[in-house]
């Protein structure tokens, strides 16, 4: 029984080891999408506001036919009132006229307003564009960064998994198929040494009786409260190449964090 868990703690380790490079691969992964999604909007923002500018362009173009046409109706009245002899006739026209000249100064200004908000707009379009290059460039050394820490994870989870392959080649397959799906659910180690007459699972006291089943390591041991399969620390340090304790290792890892 212990020479089969000794197998099943060497896929351990090496699965614990996967389980946090796939940690730190999310959170790479997760940057990139981070600066995906900044130059995404900033693109978007571009396209709205070029949208935006086209429609602009195009009322003005529509404003400056308003303009001329109004400006060539003008001239035809001018035209007209030079032929005209009588007094109430050239009166009347003259009023045409002022209505219609000051229908097109009027019209004149809303282009000439326009064409300022275009300038602004432009203007506008140039520093989103600037700020999507100075973002663009900027993240280029990250990105990169990201892309090759990604590939060295990639490269140490095969390596990892052929390790692994190896070890599963030669495990006990029923007490391989019970780790995997203790592994499944906890995400964590699930074959633990009993410390102190404790679970060093979910710390919680085991009896006596469980203890000494254990220690006689002559079958699989679950612990009653949380599942996990005991060993007893004692028996696995005298195995060769055995791995690190895990609690000394939590220990590490949570001084670290
Ligand atoms: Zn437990």
């Amino acid at each position: 029984m212990l020479k089969a868990l000794k197998t099943i703690l060497e896929i351990q380790e090496l699965d614990m080891q996967m389980i946090q490079l796939m940690r730190l691969k999310k959170e790479r992964l997760s940057d990139q999408d981070n600066i995906n999604s900044v130059k995404g909007d900033l693109n978007e923002k571009v396209r709205l506001k070029e949208e935006e500018i086209l429609e602009m362009k195009k009322n003005i173009r529509l404003m400056e036919g308003d303009v001329s046409e109004v400006a060539a109706k003008l001239k035809k009245l001018e035209t007209q009132q030079n032929a005209i002899k009588k007094v109430e006739e050239f009166n009347a026209l003259s009023q045409e006229m002022s209505q219609t000249d000051r229908e097109r100064a009027a019209k004149e200004q809303k282009l000439s307003d326009l064409i300022d908000k275009l300038s602004v707009e432009e203007e506008a379009l140039k520093m989103i564009r600037q700020s999507l290059d100075t973002t663009v460039e900027g993240s280029k050394v990250l990105e990169n960064e990201i892309h090759e820490s990604v590939g060295r994870i990639n490269d140490e989870g095969r390596a990892l998994k052929e390790k692994r392959d190896d070890l599963v080649h030669v495990a006990d397959p029923e007490v391989f198929r019970i780790y995997e799906r203790l592994l499944r659910n906890k995400k964590d180690r699930v074959v633990v040494p009993i410390e102190n007459r404790c679970c060093s699972g979910c710390h919680i006291m085991l009896t006596a009786q469980d203890e000494n089943l254990v220690r006689k390591g002559e079958r699989l041991v679950f612990c009653e409260h949380c599942s996990r399969i005991h060993y007893w620390q004692e028996s696995q340090a005298a195995l060769e190449g055995t791995p690190v304790a895990p609690k000394t290792r939590r220990r590490r890892t949570s001084t670290v964090g």
